[in-house]
């Protein structure tokens, strides 16, 4: 499809050589094409909005059991949590933890108890398996958004992929990243099954101390314009101050957002990782209730 760039040099930002030569697997072939995907019997890329909540960290198998009720109960359609986190530094203690192998067998329990599917990040090739075995999508970080041999190797699994933005890379980065993915679908034989998902982007300017990224809206139209994966926002990431995320998360349907993750926890001020960003369930009730309206005045519903 002609985009209408006709520079011939590699740059930051897309050209036409790049959609037709590099990212030919994920590039739209015509205005109108998009990729559905049914993952755990949630469609992705049609007119439903999935929302993906949930912990930041499954902490104990009675909190993630906890959070798998209340998230199906407020209607979100699948159940996230970190079990392998990329905390900024090395050092584990009570305060800071991951639970790791254990975290998954709680999530899947959790999921499976009450009837929502689950997602969780992987981070290790050789962890790859163990994720893939407890999980009905994968999560790719998005400090490992360019991590190729790791991106390779989760295609090859087949299993749908959630693949986060690079905080600090362009779009040509990301969909050529998607690529590396959709390379081993195709492989596979099947269309790639890969959810785009922008959590915020490092700039000068964020409006609060604490806050490191800005949520790039704009890359939610500049992305549906030549790739026909669906594309999603993480509000919460994005803003890491839970006081602005109902609004970015309206904002990110009005900018035609194909799904949305959101950090929930049942105490906020407790949460082990990311307390400031996360939403506790009332404020979580509350925003899917307020989802609903801005959805369906464009053609969308949370529900289903
Ligand atoms: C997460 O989803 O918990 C997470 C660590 O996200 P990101 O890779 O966007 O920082
Ligand atoms: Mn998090």
């Amino acid at each position: 499809m002609n985009m209408g760039v006709d520079n011939k040099f590699p740059g930051k930002d897309l050209n036409q050589d790049d959609i037709e030569n590099k990212i030919p697997l994920v590039a739209k072939k015509s205005p109108d094409h998009k990729t559905k995907f049914s993952c755990a019997g949630i469609e992705f890329g049609g007119d439903l909005i999935p929302v993906l909540a949930g912990p930041n960290l499954a902490e104990t198998e009675e909190m993630i059991l906890e959070c798998a009720h209340a998230m199906k109960k407020a209607g979100a359609h699948f159940l996230r949590a970190g079990c392998f986190k990329p905390l900024t530094f090395p050092y584990r203690s009570p305060k800071f933890y991951e639970t790791r192998e254990d975290g998954l067998k709680w999530l899947k329990a959790a999921g499976a108890a009450a009837g929502i599917p689950v997602v969780s990040e992987v981070m290790h090739i050789e962890k790859i398996d163990v994720v893939a075995q407890y999980t009905d999508m994968l999560q790719i970080g998005t400090r490992n958004m360019q991590n190729y041999p790791l991106l390779t190797e989760v295609g090859k699994t087949g299993m749908p992929v959630m693949l986060k933005r690079g905080y600090g890379a362009s779009l040509r980065d990301w969909l050529m990243a998607a690529e590396y993915i959709a390379v081993e679908h195709d492989a596979l034989g099947h269309k790639p099954q890969i959810l785009l998902c922008e959590r915020g982007v490092i700039t000068n300017h964020t409006h609060r101390a604490t806050s490191r990224f800005l949520l790039d809206l704009q890359v939610v139209p500049a992305a549906q314009e030549v790739t026909h994966l669906p594309v999603m926002t993480d509000p919460s990431h994005a803003t890491f101050w839970q006081p602005w995320v109902k609004s970015m998360m309206l904002a990110s349907i009005g900018a035609g957002a194909d799904g949305l993750m959101l950090e929930v926890h049942p105490n906020p001020p407790e949460a082990a990782v990311d307390p400031l960003q996360c939403s506790s369930f009332e404020q979580f009730e509350d925003m899917m209730a307020a989802m609903r309206p801005v959805a369906a005045a464009i053609g969308r519903s949370i529900d289903g």
